[in-house]
């Protein structure tokens, strides 16, 4: 059993669109993730950066997640947040810099808590600026739950101060180049505190509402066996065609649809299920735990080098260069950008049929037939 329920604005999102997962979320453990330790080693570099721009006493972390690739996103975050300080100053001599600034929301929601990364106050704004480390899918500012609820906890402390007037809400994701930027009122914004986040954070807490599959299911900790998940993606399954015996191609745009989701969900609820098995010795009916196909190895390196050449063989060793990723990782970004930049390419990927909202440039197959034929 997870600990007690609480409100955490980082599940922000998924609490408000589906307020009984936050119940449903105490039957399960915690999910131990080196993405999370990863991220927590990245948060207090760039604390400890700023805080040596900010002239702030601060002693540089230690860890073994210290790669020169996560060095290079923290920097480029630091890098965001210090040319913002700077605009600041210009803009307000009294201007107000927080790192890592605690939220309290219980005024709001009972035991709602959470870190807003940046806060940067001047005059009539207060701005809010979030680390994310993630390398899935970039998370957009707009209505963003999660800084929404950071911003009501500022304002909350800081208003009887400052004059403010608007929030401006920013999501930096360095590893997936991007930066969201967002403004709300501050009267929208407990507009929405009171028809929205309160209501829905209180039924939440309750395990009342209804159960909703969306987005917001990423990383909900019932995701691979929630029922209300697996009938909504049954229900994109359930389709009726009629006569004739060939689907028409609206019908075949329609599985195209979502096939892509579908797939994702099986293999989602496949992976847990073998995990399952493996880690714990679940049994599920109707399946068994096999040996996989392996390839053959040597048992010793040392030996086969000995018996190969005792038989004559010389020709046994081939040298061959790291990958770009290796690469990089061993440069570092920049200096593989000035080394290498210019020894890199990226060739042509290959044709892929895609639903119309994906964000890439829709190729001309004729000019993409001729540049492969080169
Ligand atoms: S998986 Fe989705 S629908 Fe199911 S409880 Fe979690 S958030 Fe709700």
């Amino acid at each position: 059993m997870g600990k007690h329920a609480r409100f955490s604005p980082s599940s922000g999102k998924r609490y408000i669109n589906c307020t009984p997962s936050l119940r449903l979320e105490e039957q399960f453990t915690d999910e131990e993730s080196s993405y999370a330790a990863e991220g927590s080693a990245g948060h207090a570099l760039a604390e400890h950066l700023i805080k040596k721009h900010l002239k702030c006493l601060s002693k540089r972390p230690v860890s073994d997640y210290y790669s020169d690739e996560l060095l290079a996103a923290v920097d480029e975050y630091v890098a965001y947040v210090i040319q913002q300080i700077e605009l600041a100053k210009q803009i307000c001599k009294s201007s107000v810099f927080i790192i890592e600034q605690k939220v309290d929301l219980s005024s709001y929601v009972e035991q709602c808590y959470g870190t807003a990364d940046m806060v940067i106050v001047t005059d009539k704004k207060i701005q809010i600026i979030d680390l994310k480390l993630g390398k899935g899918v970039p998370v957009s500012a707009i209505e963003n739950v999660q800084l929404m609820i950071y911003g009501l906890g500022v304002l909350n402390d800081l208003e009887v101060l400052f004059d403010i007037e608007v929030l401006e809400l920013t999501i930096v994701q360095p590893r997936l180049e991007s930066i969201s930027t967002w403004e709300i009122t501050v009267d929208d914004l407990k507009s929405w505190a009171n028809k929205v986040f309160v209501p829905k954070a209180k039924m939440a807490l309750a395990g009342e509402g209804e159960f909703c599959a969306g987005d917001w299911c990423r990383f909900c900790k019932a995701r691979f066996q929630c029922r209300a998940r697996a009938d909504e993606f049954l229900k994109l399954a359930q389709m009726e065609f009629k006569e004739p015996s060939l689907l028409s191609d609206d019908e075949m745009a329609e599985v195209l649809t979502v096939a892509d989701d579908l797939k994702k969900w099986a293999e989602e609820v496949y992976t847990f299920a073998q995990n399952e098995a493996i880690v714990h010795n679940k049994q599920w009916p109707g399946f068994k735990l096999v040996e996989g196909r392996a390839n053959r190895k040597y048992t010793s390196e040392e030996d086969v080098v000995e018996a190969a050449k005792v038989a004559g063989y010389e020709d046994i060793f081939k040298q061959s260069l790291i990958g770009i990723t290796e690469m990089e990782k061993l440069m570092g970004k920049k200096q593989f950008n000035q080394i290498l930049g210019n020894l890199v390419y990226k060739p042509q990927g290959k044709v892929t049929l895609v639903p119309m909202s994906d964000k890439r440039q829709p190729i001309n197959l004729a000019t993409a037939n001729d540049d492969f034929a080169e």
